[in-house]
């Protein structure tokens, strides 16, 4: 079951400082070449929200069912 129902992203307000990624353990983000995280692989996603939470600049909104 999908617990994830949007993952919303704000690129204008990242600073590419890449916490989100690593607060991530299920390896959903991970950062392209230009430091900007990526949302993939969103089925091994458990809602935690650490990734909304480590962003000290709101630039991530998780939604789940
Ligand atoms: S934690 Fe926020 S500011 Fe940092 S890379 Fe992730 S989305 Fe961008
Ligand atoms: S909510 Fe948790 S598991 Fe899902 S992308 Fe964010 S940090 Fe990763």
């Amino acid at each position: 079951m999908d617990l994830i129902k949007s993952i919303l992203f704000s690129p204008d307000k990242c600073n590419k400082c890449g916490k989100c990624s690593v607060a991530c353990d299920k390896g959903v983000i991970y950062l392209n070449g230009l430091f900007r995280p990526i949302f993939a692989n969103l089925s091994r996603c458990d809602a935690c929200m650490k990734c909304e939470s480590v962003c000290e600049n709101n630039a991530i909104e998780v939604t789940f069912y």
